[in-house]
This record gives C-alpha cells, sequence and structure tokens, in this order.
C-alpha cells in the first residue's frame, strides 16, 4: 500500500486523486491525517483512512501498518517543531517496512538560507541518518501562494513583498502532486533527488506585470525591507510567526533561492507544468 501523510491538505489530497487516476486501486491507498472528517469523501470512493497524528507516535505506527511506500509531506506547525514530527513519520516508517519514503521538501535544500530551508535540509539529513530509501521532492514555491490572494491584490493595485528581482520557479499544487504520484508508483526513483518548479521563473514585478495583463488594469510591485513586509503580513492577519517566516522566504527569493532550471517537473509529470499565466486566467478574481 502507498500511505499519504498530509491527505487532508491541498497537497496531499490532489496526489490522491492523482494516484487514482494512475489507476492505483482505491484499497491500496491509505490517506492520512489528523482531521479525517475532511476526507471522508476518499473514504466514501474506497480509499483506506486512518487517523494520524505526526505528535503521536502511536497514532503513526497503527495508520502506517501494510504500507510499502509513503509520502510525507512537509507539517504545517510551528517551524520549531517540523523536524521532531518528521523524524518521528520516519520512525513509524522504518519499524512498518516501508521500503521507500517520498519527502515533500523545497527548492535547494541544501544550501538555502531560509528558515524554511533550514528545517527541509535537516530533515533530508534525518532520512540518509536512518539510511531509508527516499526520494527528495525539491517542491518550488506554489503558484496559489500568489493566485490565491488576487482579490486582495487587484482591490490594493499592489503585489507585495521583499524578493528583490529574484526570479521563482513557481508551479502549481497540482503539477507537484502529479509529480509525487509518479514517484510513488514508478520504479527507479530511489535516492533521486528532484528540483520541481515551473518551467517559466518570474519576479515579483513580473508577476505584478501578468496580473495587470489578465486583469485589464495597471497592478505594480511594491518591494519591502525584510522587516516591514513581515509587519504588513502580521498586519493582514498572519499570525505572529509565521509572518516572520514567510518574509524569511522572500529573502531567499531575493537571494535566486527559489530559482530552477532543472526541468524536472516537466520530466516527471511528461508535458510542461501549469504557467502563471494559465493560473491566472483560471483563479478566482
Ligand atoms: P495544507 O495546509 O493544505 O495541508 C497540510 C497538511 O499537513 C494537512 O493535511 C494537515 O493535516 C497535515 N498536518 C499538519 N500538521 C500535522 C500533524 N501534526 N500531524 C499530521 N498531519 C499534519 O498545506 P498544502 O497541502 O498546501 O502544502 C503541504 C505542505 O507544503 C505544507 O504542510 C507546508 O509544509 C508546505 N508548504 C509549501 C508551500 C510552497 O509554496 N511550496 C506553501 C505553504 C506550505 P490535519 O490538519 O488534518 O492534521
Amino acid at each position: 500500500s502507498i500511505v499519504v501523510t498530509g491527505a487532508t491538505g491541498q497537497l496531499g489530497r490532489l496526489t490522491v486523486e492523482a494516484l487514482l487516476r494512475r489507476e492505483v486501486p482505491a484499497a491500496d491507498i491509505i490517506a492520512t491525517g489528523r482531521d479525517i472528517a475532511r476526507i471522508k469523501d476518499l473514504s466514501d470512493r474506497g480509499v483506506t483512512v486512518r487517523r494520524a497524528d505526526f505528535a503521536d507516535a502511536d497514532s503513526l505506527s497503527e495508520a502506517f501498518a501494510g504500507a510499502d511506500r509513503l509520502l510525507l509531506i512537509s507539517a504545517s506547525v510551528p517551524v520549531g517543531e517540523r523536524v521532531a514530527h518528521h523524524r518521528r513519520v520516519m520512525d513509524a516508517a522504518l519499524a512498518a517496512g516501508v521500503a521507500l519514503v517520498a519527502y515533500t521538501s523545497t527548492t535547494h535544500a541544501d544550501t538555502a538560507t531560509t528558515v524554511i530551508g533550514a528545517t527541509h535540509r535537516e530533515t533530508e539529513q534525518s532520512l540518509r541518518d536512518r539510511g531509508i530509501p527516499s526520494v527528495l521532492l525539491r517542491n518550488g514555491w506554489y503558484l496559489e501562494n500568489y493566485t490565491g490572494q488576487l482579490p486582495r491584490i487587484l482591490r490594493n493595485n499592489a503585489v507585495v513583498g521583499a524578493a528583490g528581482s529574484g526570479r521563482i520557479s513557481a508551479a502549481s499544487r497540482a503539477d507537484y502532486a502529479e509529480a509525487a504520484a509518479v514517484v510513488l508508483t514508478a520504479e527507479g526513483h530511489t535516492g533521486a533527488v528532484y528540483e520541481l518548479g515551473g518551467d517559466a521563473s518570474f519576479t515579483l514585478t513580473e508577476l505584478a506585470a501578468a496580473i495587470s495583463a489578465a486583469a485589464g488594469k495597471q497592478v505594480a510591485y511594491a518591494d519591502l525591507p525584510v522587516a516591514e513586509f513581515a509587519r504588513v503580513l502580521a498586519g493582514a492577519g498572519v499570525p505572529a510567526e509565521l509572518a516572520e517566516v514567510l518574509a524569511d522566504a522572500d529573502l531567499g527569493m531575493s537571494r535566486g533561492e527559489m530559482y530552477t532550471d532543472s526541468g524536472d517537473l516537466r520530466r516527471l509529470i511528461g508535458r510542461p507544468p501549469m504557467t502563471l499565466a494559465e493560473a491566472l486566467a483560471v483563479a478566482p478574481h
């Protein structure tokens, strides 16, 4: 069986859908998360649904029983807790006899200077330390991080960030999910490190121009100092710690750390990933 953690979230659900499209029998998919009421529809379709809390080792060993492969989707908990959560998942996967762990890391996790980069680097190191056969899916930024803010951007006529002129190789969650489904179902990916992102990168100035073109009105990019961007995010209701982490992520972008021209995503999914223009065309305005 194939375990998907974080299946109650957006990327995990899309991965389960992609596995079903690849004709993995529903009963061979174990979809897990804490709030499994959110995936009752998957259980109605025959997918095995089990509760798994990264903070609770017993829940993990019960959830992973019978698993051959596992997708570890990085936890969306405060950054200080993430690596311990991931190690608990690894230990339960090892005990369950899982033969392959795919992990959703971040672009250039080995060298990234960001807080997020450090948590992914430590998680990747822990996989190696434990000798777990793994594949690293170094997912880039989500296009949805921007398209999801379109109504606010269009209200303010401004994209706000601290990424300077750094290029961002963003792609859609659905394309990252497709790539995860590929490595979980095909042979020959063990030990691979994939730098996943869109084929065409953009700066936030270019993002503002693309939004202007799509919406037919002028939107500008306002580049702020990192600390000020964190204050703007907090002022918009983002929890303080997350605001700091996101502003720090923009600092990493300004240094080019979210750029890749590897082509790995296109090769894995066998087609060009969704572009920014395509994402803007279908996003709610
Ligand atoms: P979501 O917030 O939609 O989903 C996060 C998933 O993680 C949920 O299923 C949640 O399940 C699960 N989860 C969180 N904490 C725990 C825990 N303690 N134990 C078990 N499961 C847990 O995020 P996305 O699907 O959009 O993104 C996936 C991950 O990618 C995020 O968790 C984050 O690490 C990272 N990310 C990447 C971004 C990017 O641009 N590349 C942007 C934002 C996040 P439940 O609540 O049911 O327990």
